[in-house]
């Protein structure tokens, strides 16, 4: 394998560590952390008052009832006044009253609009729900005691409910916009869900037109995790929160939820000693800044007109810009691109038939990833009946999946890299990633960022090196594709492994089409280099 492609997967490999240890979310705060903060191990006393006997409380249940009467009782003990309000439910055939528990913090505006905080108290019959949704009734209290005890202003006044009924039908959140007084002067919702014990918070859905909320989320979240791919994805699937229904009356706002460790989801591992408390801290202090950032806001002059694309970097930096930019900056960098290839040209480092033979690079590595993937997929998995050992020990198929696109690449590649050159490798490559671009910007436009990104930056470096004509060499060489790479990685690992979480085990080939989509910025360093520049 020649020398500089060996560099490019070092940086790839380096890439992946840095993903994999931003994954995890910040370190849980203890008990002595300043008042005005939220505290995940202050939030986890109250969670382990509140659920004592870890035990299922489904809607109608008795064990329902004992931790209604105990979130009932902590409000009165932090000085609000708790509300009930009942409402009739059929449950499996049954007739059934279940019980919201509502309070309010006073804001000191109190004719505006209001915001609401939103969880669940009640669990399905198979699982303690630390995660699902006690994690957000502790995480509230947090919250409340904060706002109560921790300096921090009230505008708007805040309305918190906690309901029963989501898991038989996202019922509680119905009834009480239904028929609930304070409902109608609610403008702004902020819903905390889990479907899964462990990894990062998750910003994953908003209302629609938000492109002022992410802006507002952007600048408050101090550790940011959030894709317009996964708002494109998740708007796609059948699944449902509360926030659903919020939506459908009308409400703005931010859906928060974590998704790692999904096994864990509905079943009696959705435990205390399963629930990360870092995963509580991130969910609650991303909560809190987003509530506070709401506060210091006049609600009524928030826009919400349009959208925006946007996405986190290794969870320290976020990047977000208008939807209605996509169509003009995908051809713009289309024009550069071709702009550079003509100078290439020129400069008779490229000709046709190189591009020609550059071209079969990229979907013979993505095509036959695919191919081998669903043959791997096929043979492998159903043969050895693998799946059922599969979710209990990820590790080694995952590994596995990373493979295939490297046992496709180098075949392919080694055919092409003498005939299409570096620059018919490197021109056809990001040839591809413009063109799905610009196909992005019309049929799933959250999504554009992962192609749009990766060959803007590839297009700066082309041009660069076209205009000072340093073109040959193994300098000019890594500068053509190394940033580019750099930025593929970083947008690409992470989404893929918090798919991974989202999706899990199922159509697996899609790990291995990600792993394929990071392992195409480095197609042109397979070519061979020139020793002098
Ligand atoms: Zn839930």
């Amino acid at each position: 394998m020649p020398k500089h492609f060996l560099f490019g997967l070092k940086v790839l490999f380096l890439i992946f560590i840095i993903s994999f240890f931003s994954y995890f979310p910040p370190k849980s705060k203890n008990l002595g952390a300043p008042l005005g903060e939220f505290s995940s191990a202050r939030a986890s006393l109250v969670l382990l008052d509140l659920l004592k006997d870890e035990q299922p409380h489904p809607s109608g249940s008795k064990e329902n009832e004992k931790i209604r009467d105990l979130i009932v009782e902590k409000i009165t003990e932090i000085g609000l006044n708790p509300e009930i309000q009942s409402f009739e439910a059929t449950i499996k055939g049954k007739k059934e009253t279940l019980f919201n528990v509502v309070t309010k913090i006073n804001g000191k505006n109190p004719n505006g609009p209001k915001i609401l905080l939103s969880s669940h108290y009640d669990s399905v019959s198979e699982a303690p729900g630390a995660a699902d949704d006690m994690h957000a009734v502790a995480a509230t209290f947090e919250i409340i005691r904060i706002f109560l005890e921790g300096g921090k202003q009230l505008n708007h006044d805040l309305i918190i409910m906690f309901n029963d009924g989501e898991e038989v039908g996202l019922l509680g959140s119905k009834a009480f916009m239904d028929g609930h007084p304070w409902a109608k002067e609610i403008e702004y919702v902020i819903n905390m869900e889990a479907r899964g014990t462990s990894g990062p918070s998750l910003m994953f859905e908003t209302s629609e037109n938000s492109s002022s909320l992410i802006e507002i989320y952007g600048a408050s979240v101090t550790h940011p995790r959030t894709s317009s791919v996964f708002y494109e994805i998740y708007k796609r699937l059948p699944n449902g929160t509360d926030f659903l229904i919020y939506k459908k009356y009308g409400l703005k706002g931010f859906n928060f939820a974590f998704i790692g460790n999904a096994q864990n989801y509905h079943t009696e591992n959705d435990n205390i000693k399963n629930l990360n408390f870092d995963t509580l801290q991130h969910q609650g202090q991303n909560v809190l800044q987003i509530i506070d950032a709401l506060q210091k806001k006049d609600l009524s002059k928030i826009q919400h007109d349009s959208n925006n694309v946007y996405f986190d970097l290794i969870g320290k930096f976020f990047f977000s810009w208008p939807e209605q930019n996509n169509i003009p900056l995908s051809l713009t960098i289309m024009v550069l691109l071709y702009f550079v290839l003509m100078r290439l040209g020129r400069l008779k480092a490229l000709t046709w038939k190189k591009l020609g033979w550059g071209s079969l690079a990229f979907p013979g590595l993505i095509l036959g990833t695919v191919g081998v993937g669903i043959a791997f997929d096929v043979y492998v998995f159903e043969s050895f009946q693998l799946y059922g050992w599969w979710p209990k020990n990820p590790a080694p198929s995952i590994f596995l999946l990373f493979l295939i696109p490297c046992f496709v690449f180098w075949p392919i590649l080694k055919f092409l890299r003498r005939r299409a050159t570096f620059w018919g490798l490197w021109g056809t490559t990001w040839r591809f990633f413009c063109g799905l671009s610009i196909l992005m910007a019309f049929v799933l436009p959250g999504a554009i960022y992962l192609f749009l990104v990766p060959s803007l930056i590839a297009v700066i470096s082309g041009l660069i090196l076209t205009g000072t004509k340093t073109i040959s060499g193994p300098k000019a060489k890594l500068f053509a594709s190394i940033p580019a790479l750099i930025a593929l990685g970083l947008i690409w690992i992470p989404t893929g492994v918090l798919l991974y979480d989202a999706i899990g085990f199922y159509m697996r080939t899609y790990i291995s089409l990600i792993f394929a989509m990071t392992l195409a910025g480095l197609i042109p360093l397979s070519a061979p280099i020139e020793k002098k520049s």
